[in-house]
């Protein structure tokens, strides 16, 4: 049995027919977590995935809100963007992807839900990309990637609207990124915040976030 399968998607800008690989589900399988919970995949690694790119206008997202219609009122910022990418016809994101490849459509995607005003989603699509660097073993992108990764969460977290579910695994990157970069008072601050918000909840950021948190106290 082939790992991917061919889905097709609308654009919601320039209305093409978008394909994109995905991953069958049942050929997902995580051997187990890295220490700010990186899933280590056994086989192929869906995140080379996530983000659809639109060969014809070049507009991306991830999977899952790719075919969201834009705002009117942000459309006008989309179409900057797309004014000023360069440089894509020498990739095939339709195909098999390899790291730079998928590196290549995050950070499209960044560009995209920049101008779309989701810092949440930017923050997420940095941790992300720092996550194949990892794999890269390309410790300086990983860490500029992450670096944006923890800003990006700290305007999503100070400057828009956070659902309840999500809340603890913005609050566990917080605090686990700022750790990373020895703010330790920072992270002090977000471990105790999501603690004591989240105590008695059942999430896995709240038991992980709870075991690095006695790390970084017996440190
Ligand atoms: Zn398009």
């Amino acid at each position: 049995m082939p790992d991917l399968w061919e889905k097709k998607y609308k654009c919601p800008i320039c209305g093409s027919t978008v394909i994109s690989k995905r991953v069958f589900s049942e050929k997902v399988r995580i051997k187990r977590y890295e220490s700010d919970l990186k899933p280590i995949y056994e086989g192929i690694n869906p995140i080379l995935y996530s983000v659809v790119v639109c060969d014809s206008c070049h507009y991306s997202a991830l999977e899952s809100d790719f075919e969201m219609s834009v705002s009117p009122i942000l459309l006008q910022d989309v179409r900057k963007v797309q004014g000023e990418i360069r440089n894509t016809e020498i990739l095939n994101f339709a195909k098999e992807r390899d790291h730079k490849t998928a590196i290549f459509a995050y950070a499209l995607a960044i560009l995209f839900y920049e101008a779309k005003k989701q810092p949440c989603k930017v923050a997420e699509m940095y941790l992300r990309m720092g996550w194949l660097y990892r794999e890269l073993d390309d410790e300086e992108n990983e860490n500029k990637a992450l670096a944006k990764a923890l800003s990006s969460f700290e305007t999503c977290y100070l400057n828009t609207y956070i659902e309840s579910d999500k809340e603890p695994m913005i609050l566990f990157y917080l605090a686990e990124l700022s750790r990373r970069f020895q703010k330790r008072d920072d992270a002090t601050k977000w471990f105790s915040t999501l603690v004591s918000k989240y105590k008695n909840s059942t999430s896995f950021y709240l038991k992980a976030g709870k075991e690095r948190w006695q790390e970084l106290r017996e440190k």
